[in-house]
């Protein structure tokens, strides 16, 4: 699907903003993030160079006039996998696709002299364009030797988003972590209470099939990387144990029967959200709409 999407720019390609650096080596360039930055350099004319797992003996070779280096390997073995670049040229930028930014970030800054930046696509290996898409940018060292890389992102349509790494964790440990945590719960418990899928669906209102459809999309996707995600960051669990204690503080007023504590609790949340609950309330408007008309049944 992507490929396709993709190989018919082909025929136009991207522009190249600086047809004289070196080779793009992408390090974990035959995984599933790294395959369409991959073909995102290509198609916009730079040599690609792939180093995964089996390239190390060659890494020397593959490395010694880079222009670019993309680190975008699983979560867990990035800061290894960094460690053990060879020296690079002292002008080649070092950057790396992780989901999360502190420690990639230092490890990079600690083994390259010359110019480095964290990225963090906010999107999934399946996206057909990177129109409307945003990337993170948590900047390194020597910005202005890597304003033109930020430049072709924009020409591939995506939208940049300066972040301290900090900022950045911090953030995904919301929007990522905890919404993905939440997410895996809720699916054991549709398993667990053998939900009838089939069944949910024919009931469902538009918004609830949205909502199943964004539980349900996630066990389409890799373990290892959600693991990855959860995990790795390790301030989900305290995250997780404010979570529960929400969770029980409206169970006890369902318990208690308070159906007023709940009302005027709900009150305040609104009040909370202020007049970002009308927008959201707009906006999920406009996807119910097209979630409506995109319906597979
Ligand atoms: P993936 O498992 O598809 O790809 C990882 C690649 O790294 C594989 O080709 C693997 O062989 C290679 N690799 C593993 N160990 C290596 C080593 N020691 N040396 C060289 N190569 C090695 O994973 P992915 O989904 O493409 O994720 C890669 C990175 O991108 C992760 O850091 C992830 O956090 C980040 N990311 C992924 C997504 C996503 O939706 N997939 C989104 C944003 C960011």
């Amino acid at each position: 699907m992507m490929r396709e999407s993709y190989a018919s720019e082909n025929d136009v390609g991207f522009k190249c903003i600086n047809p004289d650096v070196g080779p793009v080596v992408i390090v974990g360039g035959n995984g599933k993030l790294g395959s369409l930055f991959s073909q995102l350099f290509r198609l916009s004319g730079y040599e690609v160079r792939i180093l995964d797992k089996n390239d190390w003996d060659r890494a020397d070779e593959l490395l010694s006039d880079a222009g670019v280096v993309v680190v975008t390997v699983p979560i867990n073995h990035t800061a290894e996998v960094i460690e053990q670049l060879p020296r690079l040229p002292k002008e080649c930028v070092l950057l790396d696709l992780t989901s999360i930014k502190q420690a990639p970030l230092a490890a990079m800054l600690a083994n390259h002299a010359g110019p480095v930046v964290g990225l963090h696509p906010m999107f999934g290996p399946d996206v057909s364009s990177l129109a409307k898409q945003v990337v993170v940018v948590c900047h390194g060292r020597f910005e202005e030797k890597y304003q033109w890389l930020l430049e072709q992102i924009r020409i591939w349509g995506a939208r940049l988003h300066e972040a301290s790494a900090a900022e950045h964790d911090q953030a995904m440990q919301l929007v990522q972590a905890m919404r993905h945590f939440t997410a895996f719960v809720y699916g054991s418990h549709l398993r667990r209470e053998r939900a009838d899928l089939d069944q949910l669906l024919q009931f469902s209102s538009p918004i609830y099939r949205l909502e199943l459809a964004m539980v349900g999309r996630l066990f389409a996707q890799d373990a290892k990387l959600y693991g990855d995600i959860i995990f790795s960051q390790p301030d989900t669990l305290a995250r997780a144990r404010h979570y529960m204690d929400r969770y029980q503080e409206a169970l006890s007023l369902l318990e208690a029967g308070d159906q007023e504590g709940f009302e005027a609790l709900f009150d305040d949340i609104a009040d909370w959200f202020g007049d970002f609950a009308t927008q959201f309330r707009n906006e999920s408007g406009n996807m119910l709409l097209s979630a409506n008309d995109n319906r597979s049944e």
